[in-house]
């Protein structure tokens, strides 16, 4: 069944994912996924940060169907119940006015990107560059590129659309420097994902945020994998006590179904006109009813709040074998369930193939470090096999 699933990808899916790890799933409950041979595995990884509430949460099942049965699309001609409703949760939950949808995290930056320069042609001002940081990752269309901190993703796609450019995460004095007249936006990730769980200063971002306002630049940061109590808050930006211009949500929001969300103050929002900005699918019926069950989930079962909880057991466990390995682990950080194990790099490859022989699902960033992005409704006995399963692999190799 997996070689036919196999040999039809290497045939017709283009190849942008290369040897992909052998394994296809079939269905999945909780932390667990069941492999089309019966193995199951734990899924420490979450959809890379997606599964916020695990696989086949009774209550998303349950409105996921309800909302099928009923109603999938209409289009942005008419009002969406759903939609309404989850841009009031998110406009209540949080430090932001007005939110809009669209389909993934790139696009949601994209939106975010489109509004921040809206905001100043509106004002006729010629304010349009764009600043974020290096070792980021905004995501896969061209201006999302453009923002991406490496250069890996960037030298095939030149040229592209005028008014990015990077600086160096941490180094106030170098973002200062960059700042200019033409400056638009600083857009961040305050714990950068995708490039190894990195957390940005809290001075640095406190920083970041006095500089935007001293300046009139637009303060955008990104939450689309560290945002709905993914690091133990709602959103990050409150673990720093900053509150950005616009952020953007994404991965969690739908559980799953695609939906990518654009948060902002009334101000900035208010750039936005009839005509100026818009999407087919976006906070369709059927994505916002997602993200309605999501958001009911998480608050009913009280997920961000264990999310703290939990992830500060994980890392002090982790620092555990840490400390009984200090060849081997270089670092464990991160922040409530975002956490990055970085490897010494001789063995990271083989660390991971190891973790993901025993069932335990992660990613390796970087080449380097392993990172665990488990379901916010993780309970200790998980955590714990998957501390056993790395201790083990630790005294293995
Ligand atoms: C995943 C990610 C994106 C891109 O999201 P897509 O849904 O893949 O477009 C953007 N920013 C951050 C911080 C991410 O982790």
């Amino acid at each position: 069944m997996l070689n036919d699933v196999i040999a039809s990808d290497k045939k017709y899916y283009m190849n942008t994912f290369g040897d992909r790890l052998p394994v296809s799933f079939t269905h999945g409950e909780g932390m667990k996924l069941y492999a089309d041979n019966g193995d199951i595995y734990y899924d420490f990884l979450g959809g890379i940060a997606v599964n916020a509430i695990g696989h086949c949460h009774p209550k998303f099942k349950e409105a996921m169907k309800a909302q099928i049965d009923k109603l999938v699309h209409t289009s942005s001609l008419y009002y969406i119940e759903n939609q309404a409703a989850l841009a009031k949760k998110l406009v209540e939950s949080t430090c932001a006015d007005k939110a809009f949808f669209c389909n993934s995290g790139a696009e949601a930056n994209e939106g975010a990107f489109k509004l921040a320069r809206m905001y100043f042609y509106k004002k006729g001002l010629d304010k349009s560059e764009i600043i974020s940081l290096d070792h980021s990752f905004h995501g896969r269309t061209i201006a999302t590129v453009a923002a991406t901190g490496q250069e890996h993703y960037q030298a095939p796609y030149r040229p592209f659309t005028n008014g990015f450019l990077q600086v160096e995460p941490n180094s106030f004095e170098e973002l200062e420097k960059a700042v200019n007249d033409k400056t638009a936006a600083i857009i961040v990730e305050l714990i950068q994902g995708e490039s190894g769980v990195h957390p940005m200063d809290v001075e640095y971002a406190k920083k970041v945020r006095k500089l935007c306002d001293d300046k009139g630049i637009i303060m955008i940061v990104d939450e689309v994998q560290t945002g709905m109590g993914r690091c133990g808050r709602l959103f990050a930006h409150e673990l720093y006590g900053v509150e950005p211009d616009i952020f953007t949500c994404a991965k969690a929001l739908g559980g799953g179904v695609p939906i990518g969300a654009v948060c902002a103050k009334a101000e900035v929002a208010a750039a936005f006109e009839p005509g100026d900005h818009g999407t087919t699918f976006g906070g369709n019926p059927l994505a916002t009813a997602a993200g309605l069950a999501v958001f009911d989930v998480i608050e009913t079962e009280g997920l961000v709040e264990n999310s703290a909880k939990m992830g500060k057991l994980f890392k002090d466990k982790l620092e555990f074998v840490q400390a009984k390995h200090p060849d081997k682990i270089v670092d464990v950080r991160g922040e409530g369930l975002l956490i990055g194990i970085e490897l010494k790099p001789e063995i990271a490859s083989v660390v991971f193939k190891k973790l993901h022989e025993k069932k335990m699902l992660t990613s390796l960033c970087k080449g380097l470090t392993i990172r665990v992005a488990p379901a916010l409704n993780i309970t200790e006995n998980e955590i714990d096999l998957f501390v056993e399963k790395l201790n083990e692999t630790m005294e293995e190799i």
